[in-house]
């Protein structure tokens, strides 16, 4: 248990100490369903997205604008003390979300990415959170450290959402959200290898979704 317990403060710790660029910006006014907070900004793509993910009602979801997130957009977590208390029925997650996108000469509010796109967005972190459910709590750290340390587990799990995503029909969502990153050059060149170079490309979504499509019948 205790080697548990440090593996999870190593994991989980460095990101929620990162106080000044991570901390929730204050004030916010959340809307409330289904056991989910909302900001009111993308209150409606948020649920369009969710609709998808029948199997996520109830399930405890906090989305929460952050002024930055090292190396992302948005980012799907448990809450530390759900893994280690509560059950994998009862765990409960958070999605943090940049609250503007700075495109270098312009600074993009959120909401205003184009909508199939921040549904898009939304849905793959959605992905994440299904991944996380199935998992048991010793499989999230050893799959928590490996996520860290190895850009294979990275991909691994990025490919996991995208596949939950699109296997919920959002197909053409996650497409579009792809094609805005990969096309946007005022996102950083960083960001976008990483999209290209870890992520499933638009040619492997097109043939995913064919896959899932034709097996349905
Ligand atoms: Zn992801």
């Amino acid at each position: 248990m205790l080697t548990i317990i440090l593996k999870l403060l190593l994991i989980f710790l460095p990101s929620s100490l990162q106080s000044d660029a991570d901390s929730p910006v204050l004030d916010q006014d959340k809307f409330e369903v289904d056991n989910k907070t909302i900001p009111w900004e993308i209150k409606d793509v948020v649920v369009e997205a969710l609709a998808y993910f029948p199997e996520l009602a109830g399930v405890r979801i906090d989305f929460e604008f952050r002024d930055r997130i090292k190396g992302a957009v948005m980012q799907a977590q448990p809450r530390v003390l759900t893994l280690l208390v509560t059950g994998k029925e009862n765990r409960e997650y958070r999605i943090k979300i940049t609250r503007e996108l700075d495109l270098g000469d312009t600074i993009l509010p959120i909401e205003k990415v184009p909508h199939d796109a921040l549904v898009g967005w939304i849905g793959h972190e959605l992905g994440h959170i299904m991944d996380y459910k199935e998992r048991s709590t010793a499989n999230m750290m050893h799959f928590g450290m490996r996520y860290i340390m190895s850009n294979k587990r990275l991909t691994e799990a990025e490919i996991a959402a995208d596949t939950y995503a699109i296997s919920c029909g959002m197909g053409h969502q996650i497409m579009t959200v792809k094609n805005f990153i990969l096309n946007q050059e005022g996102f950083s060149e960083e960001y976008r290898s990483k999209i290209r170079d870890l992520y499933m490309s638009p040619g492997q979504i097109l043939s995913l979704q064919e896959e899932l499509e034709n097996s349905d019948g």
